[in-house]
């Protein structure tokens, strides 16, 4: 099913149904593991999540499901929205991708730019933004296409608004849902989203959940992007360093709690390819 369909009614979904509507992100495991995500996958499947989305990694390799992972995925009876970036690859290679991708049966593709690696110049690129990458997917494909949105600001752009303008382009230039950079604190989520629809975006926002599980890691992410971690989180994370998981999932209850009484177009959760975490947390909420 295609994004424009599935967030078309409002967060509470079809008439019988008042769950939120929610998504998985997953990633290529290290090893060949495949065969435990599957597991993972069918785990989750009781949610009944609206879509499955795939990471692709900018710089490729082993971080990149292969066409047979994908299809495998799909068989899992998943709809799926691949992810896919733009600086690794020249116009040919990315029209050869996107047309592979749908001639797999799978309608959604999430549109990015990815990170500029160093050695890469950001003039010679074929694509130096992804609303280029969104025109030429309508262009060439039937794909329906979800891009990246950042509710405290992407890195490079030290302001919000004009953040903002960029994100119009991709949208103008024919997105259809709007998936966020993972955030903890709402209120920088529902102020984003005002600016969003002041600057007259009607798209769908979807909330990018990322449970903590690892202290470290989220310390890593979150400085990398520039993202909030409220305070009260961080003393619990430092109070009670044996307890992370649990501090992890009872924080991300109460943000969901919070998102859905504000009225949200739907949850995705980074799973980490971990359904425990995830089910927990699903399991307070629905
Ligand atoms: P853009 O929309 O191009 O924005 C990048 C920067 O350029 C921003 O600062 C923006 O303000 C500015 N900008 C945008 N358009 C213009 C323009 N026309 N002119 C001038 N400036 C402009 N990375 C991966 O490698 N693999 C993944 O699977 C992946 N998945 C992600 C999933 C989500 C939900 C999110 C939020 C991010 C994901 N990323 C992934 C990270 C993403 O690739 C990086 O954040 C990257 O730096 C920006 O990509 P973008 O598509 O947002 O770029």
């Amino acid at each position: 099913m295609e994004l424009s369909e599935i967030y078309s009614q409002n967060f509470f979904g079809a008439v019988s149904d008042f769950s939120p509507k929610i998504s998985f992100e997953i990633f290529p495991p290290k090893g060949n593991d495949i065969s435990k995500l599957y597991e993972e996958l069918r785990k989750l499947k009781r949610f009944k999540p609206v879509l499955v989305s795939l990471t692709y990694g900018a710089n490729g390799g082993a971080n990149r499901f292969s066409n047979e992972d994908l299809k495998s995925i799909r068989d899992l009876e998943f709809n799926l929205m691949p992810h896919f970036t733009c600086v690794s690859a020249l116009k040919d290679e990315i029209e050869k991708h996107i047309i592979s991708i749908e001639n797999l049966g799978i309608e959604n593709i999430l549109a990015l730019r990815g990170d500029i690696p160093n050695y890469i110049n950001p003039e010679e690129l074929d694509f130096k933004h992804a609303d280029e990458l969104v025109e030429f997917i309508k262009e060439k494909t039937t794909l329906s296409i979800g891009v990246a949105g950042y509710p405290e600001g992407h890195i490079e752009c030290d302001n919000i608004h004009k953040d903002i303008e960029y994100l119009k382009r991709k949208i103008d230039k024919g997105a259809s849902a709007i998936f966020t950079q993972l955030f903890f604190d709402n209120e920088k989520f529902y102020h984003f989203t005002e600016c969003v629809r002041k600057a007259g975006i009607q798209t769908p926002i979807i909330a990018g959940i990322m449970p903590v599980r690892n202290t470290v890691q989220i310390e890593k992410m979150t400085s990398m992007a520039r993202i909030t971690i409220p305070e009260k989180l961080k003393k619990m994370l430092v109070k009670f360093p044996d307890d992370t998981k649990k501090i992890g999932s009872e924080f991300s209850i109460s943000q969901c709690l919070d998102l859905i009484d504000y009225g949200i177009d739907g949850l995705h959760f980074f799973t980490l390819n971990h359904s425990d975490q995830v089910s927990e947390i699903l399991e307070n909420i629905l």
